[in-house]
């Protein structure tokens, strides 16, 4: 039999690890760019031409390379970085596998002009197609140039794949934007076909962020941090009007590295679920720094994917510190408005009309632990059951210190129109709430409330209802009975199908006792395709919006009131649980705006 396996001349070998490191003009950027950062450059100019496709050249002023170096660093495998199986466990740096020079010499015509601190005379390097053709000694500042010309031109297959010019720009730009956003501390310039596209000079982060998105941009955004023994995290969350719908503009590094990891993205979205409209997801920068033993960033050549040991934590450590942040955040989406609409909730109330009462209690009445809460829905039954106005009586004594005595709504100026949305004028414009909305959003927290403290609020029925169920209804009751029971219903299954209700949460209206069940039923039927939910987080879900009054029910001012006090003792009021907005702000600004007016 004769021979057919054959070991790949390494230039060819080169040449097939190329497509794996290299796929595009950006990923040359950013290998050659981070090659420059390794080597300690605090100013770094990226010239491309023609997206990149005609020349790419990386100029630093980084430590530089021997002569020697010069002559190995385009060998496969060549680096400095690791010299052993431990280094590659703590790895530091941003390279580290040696194959980004060869990769990128083995497709295209490269010249690299380099001088270390300590030599009067530098070294130039030429290769083409992988084979070198001079090295000699050149006069060079100090630090490395890199021009890389024709990338793909002996790979025709490949270089058909590229993208048009502006395309290929637009990665290009990424890469430079994402390397800016991790390294305020480094000069960048970026030309293109002798264009100066960006120049971003060393600066705090926070103005780095001005300087890469823009004043109004960044002003959207607020900063957090938090850590644990382990893992640091830190950076800017965009409030939720200013969610995309794109994952485009989300950023990620870990370590200072930029990473796509799909679980930390989901955490951060899920944290924000109930804050965003559907469809869109939240704008983020997030730092993560954690022991380098603790993650592997081996996974694959172009060093975006990582992998932690312990996925899930990691889950929790992100989706809680952001959700904590967010709660501790006034959060309006103001739909659609401009100007000065993103002033937040808390100066609205505290020029709602009429309002006399002290300013700093008006503005954190809201956010008093939930033990001080008015609690949710009582008002409403309170109000149907006796007809009398409850605002205020509804509130046990023993909770009355955090609130303020005075309502800060002016109970004359709030109307309700088209019996769904209730108007309520403020200071520098008009609040308009979802009436639905906003007491599915009371609602859920109760229910959410009950769940974790155990202690349920339930009215016991005089006559008991019987429901006659399906089968598979009947089964389905039988598996969520010990959550509804937290929530406050009490439950006896009478047979295999017949279901006696006899005490429902406190939160139903009065006349839906009899169908709250099934209804509630329905609806996490209906929303069982979604998976990502928790059945608890579902029963709270469809209990709410069952349970909650619907649009088309007149309301009386008592009722109003009663309802936004309630609304302003949640969490999160501005999102129902669905995420729909439960407040759009029409501010005075915008109405003159429109109205042509200048004062
Ligand atoms: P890696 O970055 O994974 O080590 P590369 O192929 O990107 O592999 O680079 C090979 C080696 O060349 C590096 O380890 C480094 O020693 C040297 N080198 C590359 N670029 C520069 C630069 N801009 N300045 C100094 N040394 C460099
Ligand atoms: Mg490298």
């Amino acid at each position: 039999m004769s021979r057919t396996i054959n070991i790949l001349p390494e230039n060819l070998a080169n040449k097939i690890a190329a497509g794996e490191v290299i796929q595009r003009p950006a990923s040359a950027v950013k290998e050659l760019v981070e090659n420059s950062i390794d080597a300690g450059a605090t100013t770094i100019t990226i010239i491309i031409k023609d997206g990149g496709k005609g020349l790419i050249e990386v100029i630093d002023d980084g430590r530089g390379m021997c002569p020697e170096d010069a002559a190995i660093a385009f060998e496969r495998h060549s680096t400095s970085k690791i010299s052993s199986f431990e280094d590659l466990e703590t790895i530091r740096t941003l390279g580290f596998r040696g194959e980004a020079l060869a990769s990128i010499a083995s497709i295209s015509q490269v010249e690299l002009r380099t001088r270390e601190a300590s030599a009067d005379v530098g070294t130039k390097v030429r290769i083409d197609g992988g084979i070198k053709i001079e090295i000699s000694e050149e006069t060079a500042s100090v630090g490395t140039m890199i021009a890389v010309k024709n990338l793909f031109h002996n790979t025709p297959a490949r270089r058909k794949f590229l993208k048009n010019t502006n395309t290929e720009f637009k990665h290009i730009y990424d890469v430079i934007q994402r390397i800016a956003i991790s390294r305020p501390q480094l000069e960048l310039k970026f030309v293109s076909n002798d264009e100066t596209i960006a120049h971003f000079r060393r600066a705090p982060l926070a103005q780095r962020l001005k300087d890469v998105f823009g004043e109004k941009q960044s002003g959207a955004l607020f900063d957090f941090g938090e850590e644990t023994e382990f893992v640091a995290i830190n950076g800017f969350l965009g409030k939720p009007d200013f969610a995309r719908k794109g994952r485009i503009e989300q950023f990620l590094f870990l370590n200072n590295r930029y990473i796509v990891n799909r679980g930390i993205q989901h955490a951060v979205f899920q944290a924000y679920e109930n804050l965003l409209e559907k469809g869109s997801f939240p704008f983020f920068i997030l730092f993560l720094t954690i022991d380098p033993r603790r993650v592997d960033v081996n996974v694959h050549p172009s060093k975006l994917e990582v992998k932690f040991d312990d996925e899930q934590s990691m889950y929790r450590f992100v989706l809680s510190a952001v959700r904590k942040t967010l709660t501790e955040h006034d959060l309006v989406p103001s739909v659609g408005l401009r100007g000065d609409a993103s002033a937040d909730i808390g100066m609205a109330l505290r020029h709602i009309s009429g309002q006399t009462g002290g300013t700093h209690r008006a503005e954190n009445w809201w956010k008093s632990p939930s033990s001080a809460r008015v609690p949710a829905g009582a008002g409403f039954a309170g109000v149907n059951n006796s007809g009398d106005e409850i605002v205020g009586n509804t509130v046990p004594s023993s909770q009355m210190e955090s609130i303020p005595k005075e309502s800060p709504y002016s109970k004359s100026s709030i109307w309700q129109i088209h019996n769904k949305y209730i108007m309520v004028p403020i200071e520098n414009g008009l609040m308009i709430v979802d009436q639905h909305a906003a007491h599915e959003r009371v609602i859920y927290e109760h229910v959410q409330a009950m769940f974790s403290s155990g202690e349920k609020e339930s009215q016991q029925l005089l006559f008991p209802h019987t429901i006659e169920m399906s089968p598979g209804y009947a089964a389905l009751v039988n598996q969520l009975l010990p959550d509804m029971e937290k929530m406050g219903f009490s439950i006896k299954m009478f047979g295999k199908t017949t279901v006696i209700v006899d005490g429902v949460p406190n939160d139903v209206r009065p006349g839906a006792e009899g169908t709250i069940l099934q209804d509630m039923l329905n609806l996490y039927k209906q929303e069982e395709q979604d998976l990502k939910l928790e059945p608890r987080e579902r029963l709270a879900k469809s209990f709410s919006c069952r349970a909650a009054i619907k649009a088309g029910a007149p309301l009386n001012q008592a009722e109003m009131c009663s309802l936004l006090d309630q609304l302003f003792a949640t969490q999160i009021p501005y999102v129902c649980p669905h995420g729909r907005p439960v407040i759009v702000r029409l501010a005075l600004s915008e109405l003159d705006r429109r109205f042509g007016r200048t004062s």
